[in-house]
């Protein structure tokens, strides 16, 4: 378990490529590192760790975001306000009104909703996603602060007693995977999904990983299989450049799956996707073409969400093809920048407004 201190060179190794050629905003980070160490000091996590480490791992994932130097200042600071004696004027004049901003907006959130998690037996939440909502109209980089700091809480959830395990779960369910979905943050909202269906429904969290395991290593040789034979086409006619890669469906989404299939594991084609990635989306069409000439098809499998986009934006085309010794697969075909997208969702827009 790593030890909740982390030095200046720590922070500067979660700093994406685009904010650390910026001189200015690396000093300023360090500083909000070292400001952070300094006001939580002696605090501790249910876990024993030190606060920072929180704080640590939070900014850590809004790294990978790819968010700018406020946004990563701001997941540094984000508990400053409510559990240190640092005010807004503070932070404002240590790190400017955007920092403080920021860190206003998601401590207001969270005097909130401690608030309304007091009333018995009322859906606090639905009130939660609306104060969500509002905050994200405000300034949608708090939700996306939030979604992080809400995943590290998610993760280290198992120190909590059991009736807040279960509070947080269900807030987790009811309010934060609909607004990270609706973000198109695909990869923090399966986590989030399976981590609260886990302390929710323990035993069927147990059975369907115990299920996933069986249905995985049978679709993982075609997987293989499949990908050999791609990278082998390629070599041959390299009309494209590509990249594979590969999803495995989150647990919930699975069971959920399984339920409507009436517990018919092979009816689940897609507990492994396979992803190419070309550069553009009329390589996507091409690449398609190629792979429905290597493998055939299944009728009514096909979806272009290249022409006709999901609600969140998402994209890409995606086929079920057969093949004898492939039993039935299910692969995804991206462009670069719709791949991106899949998988950040807005934060990548986010990140490319220069936020
Ligand atoms: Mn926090």
């Amino acid at each position: 378990m790593s030890s909740g201190t982390y030095t200046e060179a720590d922070i500067e190794r979660l700093i994406p490529p685009r904010v650390s050629v910026d001189p200015t905003a690396v000093t300023c980070i360090k500083q909000a590192w070292a400001f952070a160490q300094r006001v939580h000091a002696g605090q501790r996590r249910r876990s024993g760790e030190p606060y920072t480490e929180h704080l640590f791992q939070t900014t850590k994932m809004l790294g990978a975001l790819d968010m700018g130097a406020p946004t990563l200042i701001a997941g540094i600071l984000h508990d400053t306000l409510e559990d240190t004696q640092t005010c807004e004027a503070d932070l404002a004049e240590a790190f400017g009104t955007d920092v403080a901003f920021l860190v206003a907006g998601l401590t207001k959130l969270k005097r909130e909703k401690s608030k309304q998690g007091r009333h018995e037996g009322t859906p606090y939440y639905a009130n939660n996603l609306r104060k969500l909502l509002l905050a994200a109209a405000q300034d949608v980089r708090i939700l996306i602060i939030k979604l992080c700091d809400r995943l590290h809480n998610m993760q280290t959830l198992s120190h909590m007693p059991a009736e807040t395990q279960k509070r947080v779960s269900l807030e987790t369910r009811n309010v934060y995977v609909p607004v990270a979905e609706r973000l198109g943050m695909h990869t923090i909202k399966r986590e989030l999904e399976d981590l609260a269906f886990a302390y929710l429904e323990p035993d069927s969290f147990k059975k369907a990983c115990r299920l996933f395991k069986k249905c995985k290593s049978e679709h993982e040789i075609s997987i293989i299989e499949a990908t050999a034979t791609l990278q082998l086409e390629q070599a041959i006619h390299a009309r494209i450049p590509f990249r594979i890669e590969q999803r495995d469906k989150g647990i919930c989404s699975f069971y959920q799956k399984l339920e409507r299939k009436e517990w018919e594991l092979s009816q689940i084609n897609d507990i492994i996707t396979l992803q190419v990635i070309v550069p553009n989306a009329d390589d996507c069409y091409i690449m398609l073409g190629k792979i429905h000439g290597l493998w055939h098809p299944i009728h009514g499998k096909f979806k272009d969400y290249i022409a006709f986009p999901k609600p969140n934006g998402f994209q890409c085309l995606r086929t079920t093809v057969g093949a004898e010794s492939l039993g039935i697969l299910e692969i995804q075909i991206y462009s670069d920048d719709m791949y991106e997208r899949a998988k950040y969702g807005f934060a990548v827009l986010l990140a490319r407004n220069e936020y």
